[in-house]
């Protein structure tokens, strides 16, 4: 596993700071390790000789080791770190808390010790950690009260006190771990370094994980998409709800939110999120212990009615739909199954059947090459011997290759077989919907596996000309521009309408005259942000009305605001929106995914309609694509209701352009262009408005 593997494996753990005194986190640790280690422990500190009866060394220096686990107070920690980083130790696990997580002493040794690690090129866990677990090795370098059992899944969590709750739960269920890493604070190592470890790691089947937030989300998304090619990643994310909406002055800032970021990046990343501990558990141990599926048709074989019923409901819910069984399969249930049963699928095999005949129906079900999973479904009867349906359940599972869920209901009567199937990871549930769902995350992971994904475009496009006239904003004390920025978009090859501002009625006249037919005409000042909201937009003006419609735009502009700053008017080119579709294409920067693009069904109406989708920028042109495939009202791009389909192949690349100029320049905080009008004959960019940090021009 690359990198991190020694961190894992350590031949010599040395604990600095190790100690008998009952009740520390000192002997806590060296309990941990004395009892199950493989390899040898050496405990530093110059108080003692010996340690629970091994040599005990005065420095880390002396100890040899391969890993370092520092527990000593605060003050001392970050010394201890870089003595272990001059002895050679490449790995430190920082068990010691008092460091970012307690103000603003705790920060600067925080910092003080990323600088270590760095000037030694540490792998460093923590610090506020709880430790580290691997199973292969019996390491338990944590002070939590349980070690993990051997298992497949390596698991990582922000929050050490979930992992001892978890360990402890675990245990009792028979799920075991491959790895385990309290993250503690990330100073130096971080989720997106673990993903790409475990990713090497041939003993890790499945990667979980809970995150409380994550800190570099793009390199998050590029380490996870390499690792999801063939390791399963299933996270649980606390903090799902937006504690209120930043102040945002864009539309797609208003509406992206962090929690949205997530999603959208997770989602990207090839990460299956859970919404549960339980579905985080229920999910990674159908990863872990089954097969994937070829398909995402589900047999249901059951030997009750009702509970077959719900299992078809839990398969309608989810992304998985009903097998329909071939000619033979229904032909065999014919002949084999009871004629109040039922041959189709959810199969009823009805509640006198034996073990026979819940193995036979099982076996022809997996056999048929329309099904790719089953479900067993059962509700305990005199003539049925659980034990023997749960074995049959295992070996049928074995000799079709194809994965099984169970759900065999009922309270003590089920214990025993449960073992059983859980020994042979297939956990037993006794709601269908738990089963179906937790089936559902080997359809999700199919998709994930075989996604293929593309480099962004390179356009070409005026580079500097777009930073003039973001320099423009340097003066403004709000940051925001307007239309008057209109040509940062032409600079990126975004068509907009002909037009012009001008501060007079005359050059109204005259700019109106230029261009053919009606005209729009808008108020520009950066101090009216939603223009039409105060009567600011005038559509289809005809050429005598124009200086009569300027001299009211400035009055309703003063009436609206006296101290308005007014740069003028712009009479622009007029798009037939008779024939178009309003879209919006905007950014918003997150502060951990960076700019997150959204794209929906614009005007003004934007926020109450809320049919948008989103993508952390830069996108591929098949990302950009798909963009305009999953909003609700896709269908109105596409030409309902006998309209000609609009310019798509248009606004897909406007998107991937915009996903150019974001990527290029960070001193933009957020940018709608609303509307992007897309008609037949092309997509037109009619307004932009957007915020820039002028000092990170
Ligand atoms: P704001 O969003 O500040 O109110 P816009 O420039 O977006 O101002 O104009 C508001 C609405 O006016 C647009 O959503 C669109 O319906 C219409 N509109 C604006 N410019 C044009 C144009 N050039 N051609 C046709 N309709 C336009
Ligand atoms: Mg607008």
């Amino acid at each position: 596993m690359g990198e991190l593997s020694e961190l894992f494996a350590p031949g010599r753990v040395a604990v600095v700071g190790a100690t008998e005194r009952e009740g520390s986190v000192g002997r806590a640790i060296m309990d941990n390790l004395v009892s199950d280690f493989a390899g040898e422990v050496v405990p530093v500190n110059p108080n003692y000789d010996e340690v629970l009866g091994l040599p005990c060394v005065p420095d880390v220096g002396d100890a040899d080791a391969d890993l370092a686990v520092v527990v000593v107070p605060p003050k001392i920690a970050v010394e201890a770190v870089r003595r272990a980083g001059e002895a050679g130790v490449r790995n430190v696990v920082v068990i010691t808390a008092g460091f970012g997580e307690t103000g603003a002493a705790g920060a600067n040794r925080e910092r003080d010790l990323t600088e270590v690690a760095d000037e030694y090129d540490l792998n460093l866990v923590g610090p506020n950690s709880l430790g580290i677990m691997s199973t292969p090795n019996g390491m338990n370098a944590t002070f939590g009260p349980e070690n993990a059992e051997p298992g497949s899944m390596s698991f990582m969590s922000q929050s050490g006190a979930f992992i001892t709750a978890v360990l402890d739960w675990a245990n009792d269920e028979g799920i075991g771990f491959k790895d385990v890493v309290s993250l503690g604070n990330k100073a130096v190592l971080d989720e997106a370094d673990f993903v790409r470890a475990w990713g090497d790691d041939p003993d890790t089947d499945v990667v979980i994980g809970y995150l409380e937030g994550i800190e570099h989300g793009r390199d998050f998304i590029d380490a996870a998409r390499e690792v999801t090619r063939d390791t399963p990643i299933v996270l649980v994310k606390s903090g799902r709800t937006d504690a209120g909406a930043q102040a945002a002055s864009s539309h797609t800032g208003t509406i992206a939110g962090s929690e949205q970021a997530y999603e959208t990046g997770f989602d990207q990343a090839g990460v299956i999120r859970a919404n549960s501990v339980q579905e985080l558990f229920d999910s990674a141990q159908m990863l872990a212990n089954q097969p994937l599926p070829e398909s995402d048709d589900v047999a249901v074989v059951t030997n009750a009615g009702g509970p077959g019923v719900m299992s078809t409901d839990a398969v309608g819910e989810s992304g998985l739909s009903m097998a329909s069984f071939s000619e033979e399969t229904l032909e065999t249930f014919g002949e084999t199954l009871p004629e109040e049963g039922n041959i189709y699928n959810p199969v009823d095999i009805v509640g006198d059947a034996d073990n026979d005949r819940f193995r036979e129906a099982l076996d022809v079900a997996l056999a048929d090459e329309n099904v790719g999973t089953a479900l067993v479904l059962s509700c305990p009867t005199a003539v049925l011997d659980y034990e023997e349906l749960a074995e049959a359940t295992v070996d049928l599972r074995e000799k079709h290759g194809k994965p099984v869920a169970a759900c065999f209901m009922g309270g003590e009567r089920v214990d025993e077989a449960a073992s059983v199937l859980q020994e042979a990871g297939i956990p037993n549930y006794f709601d269908p919907s738990r089963a179906i769902e937790a089936l559902d995350a080997l359809r999700r992971y199919r998709e994930i596996a075989g996604r293929e994904y593309d480099e962004p475009t390179e356009f070409d496009v005026e580079r500097e000309r777009a930073r003039e006239i973001l320099e423009s904003v340097r003066g403004r004390d709000d940051n925001r521009l307007g239309v008057e920025a209109m040509d940062l978009l032409s600079a990126y090859g975004i068509e907009t309408p002909a037009g012009e501002i001008v501060d007079s009625a005359t050059d109204a006249e005259t700019v109106a005259e230029e261009i053919d037919g009606p005209v729009v005409m808008k108020i520009v000042s950066p101090d009216i942000l939603h223009k039409s909201d105060i009567g600011g937009v005038k559509v289809g003006v005809a050429d005598e009305d124009v200086y009569d419609a300027y001299e009211d735009l400035v009055t309703r502009a003063r009436n609206y605001q006296p101290d308005a700053a007014i740069l003028g008017v712009q009479v622009q080119e007029m798009v037939d929106l008779d024939a178009g579709v309003e879209t919006i294409v905007g950014m918003n920067r997150d502060p951990q995914f960076g700019p997150l693009l959204m794209f929906g069904l614009g005007g003004i109406f934007v926020e109450v309609l809320e049919d948008t989708t989103f993508r952390v920028a830069p996108v591929s042109e098949r990302e950009a694509r798909e963009m305009t495939e999953e909003i609700k009202t896709a269908p109105l791009l596409r030409g309902a209701r006998g309209r000609d389909p609009v310019d798509r192949e248009g606004v897909v690349e406007t998107i991937q352009r915009l996903s150019q100029l974001v990527a290029d320049f960070p001193a933009i905080l957020e940018l709608d262009i609303n509307p992007l009008v897309a008609t037949p004959d092309g997509v037109r960019a009619v307004d932009v408005r957007l915020t820039v940090d002028p000092d990170e021009l």
